[in-house]
């Protein structure tokens, strides 16, 4: 991670590709969490984002977001993504 990166950024989510997210970088060095006007608050296990997140097809995409809404609908308020799920969306579980 460059010195110069702050501890929060936005870009394009990674996730829906389209709308705007606020990356924080969380005192959990294994993790950030992200804010997305279209997939709302989650979390990311570090390297997920960046990595796998670009690997997933459409379909995989609303899968994963999918599992976000599902998560957050049982009381979840910032779903963490692992690692693992998106391994298992890729079909490398
Ligand atoms: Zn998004």
């Amino acid at each position: 991670m460059p010195a110069s990166l702050e501890p929060s950024a936005t870009s394009v989510c990674r996730l829906c590709k389209v709308a705007t997210a606020r990356i924080h970088f969380t005192s959990n060095l294994r993790e950030i969490d992200v804010s997305c006007e279209t997939c709302g608050r989650f979390r990311v296990e570090i390297p997920g984002y960046d990595m796998n997140l670009d690997e997933l097809t459409g379909a995989q995409r609303l899968e994963l977001i999918g599992k976000i809404k599902a998560k957050r609908a049982s009381g979840d308020d910032s779903p963490l993504i692992t690692n693992d799920d998106l391994k298992s969306i890729l079909g490398r579980g």
